[in-house]
């Protein structure tokens, strides 16, 4: 089963809690009881974790998550408390950490599409629908739809992939006040992202977020949580290279999706053989791929 090729052993740190391994963060209780999130440098494809890293990967997402959380603080209150390092943590977390508020989480993998692609498409393809949702004819691999729609998923089990559900689903599941909110507020979080990236030359093809309520609250708003609009949760295009029809090359994977199914790297991405580690220049290649997001985005040299 695919996974990881070497299971990372976490860090440990008086006073934090280990919860989770996630395929790239690892995540820890505080003594106040927040989530603290700390963003590794490790990277994902084909459903594997790669044995190799990439330099300041986890920085560069947690400062662009930090970014679009606050672009978006007028539509949607975030979970980030602080960024200060936890006393007693490691030097090398400074500046991929978040103390996060632990929410009572929606579970429901709150998903937005402007564009047909993925496991969208392949629903598209078989039924003309995705997650239920009638769609017009003659719409192909990279198009953009008539409008962006709503396209929530389940958390699946470790391993296997999160299933796309009908929305009746999801209100049945957390309830139709919660299910409204969860698509109210995916919609129009990723509308002002969309037009945001637009400016900056991407495309946001599509994107999750993850949402919970404040424990004990009295009031019920919708708090984002996670990471958002990272490369590792969304998909960004670039726009002068759009050209429906085909698979559109992806920002951040693409030439490491590239090499690892190439003859050079000698690896069978369908097998159960783990991928071999990377060589330097497709490291390189990567890291600047995704510092350019971050510079492109934000407007902000990477430093
Ligand atoms: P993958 O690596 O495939 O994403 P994963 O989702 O299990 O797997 P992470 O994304 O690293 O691994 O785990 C983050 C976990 O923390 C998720 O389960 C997410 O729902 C949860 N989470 C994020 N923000 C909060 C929050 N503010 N309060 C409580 N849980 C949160
Ligand atoms: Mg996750």
């Amino acid at each position: 089963m695919p996974g990881f090729v070497d299971t990372p052993e976490p860090v440990q740190v008086p006073g934090l809690v280990h919860l989770h391994t996630g395929k790239v963060r690892e995540l820890y209780r505080d003594a106040d009881g927040n989530l603290v999130m700390v963003a590794s440098d490790r990277i994902s494809a084909y459903d594997w974790v790669l044995p190799t890293d990439i330099p300041d990967k986890g920085r560069v997402l947690t400062r662009l998550s930090l970014w679009w959380f606050d672009q978006l603080a007028d539509l949607v209150p975030h979970h980030v408390i602080s960024t200060d390092l936890p006393a007693g943590a490691p030097a090398e977390w400074e500046g991929r950490t978040m103390v996060c508020r632990a929410l009572d989480m929606v579970p429901v993998e709150a998903v937005a599409r402007g564009y047909l692609t993925g496991s969208g498409l392949r629903e598209y393809t078989e039924h003309r629908t995705v997650c239920g949702l009638a769609l017009p004819e003659g719409l192909v691999d990279g198009s953009e739809l008539p409008a962006p729609i709503f396209t929530p998923a389940t958390k699946a089990a470790v391993g296997e992939h999160d299933e796309n559900v009908a929305y009746e689903e999801v209100a049945r599941q957390v309830g139709a006040e919660t299910a409204a909110r969860l698509r109210q507020t995916t919609l129009a979080v990723y509308g002002r992202a969309r037009d945001i990236a637009k400016e900056r030359g991407l495309i946001l093809a599509d994107t999750k977020f993850e949402f919970g309520y404040v424990a004990g609250a009295d009031d019920h708003d919708l708090v984002i949580a996670d990471e958002v609009l990272t490369p590792d949760s969304s998909r960004y295009w670039p726009a002068d290279r759009w050209e429906p029809g085909h698979a559109q090359p992806s920002f951040d994977k693409q030439f490491i999706r590239d090499w690892l199914t190439s003859p050079a790297s000698g690896w069978d991405h369908t097998g159960d053989t783990p991928p071999p580690s990377l060589p330097a220049e497709v490291v390189e290649h990567s890291r600047a791929r995704y510092i350019e997001v971050y510079e492109r985005l934000t407007g902000t040299p990477w430093t």
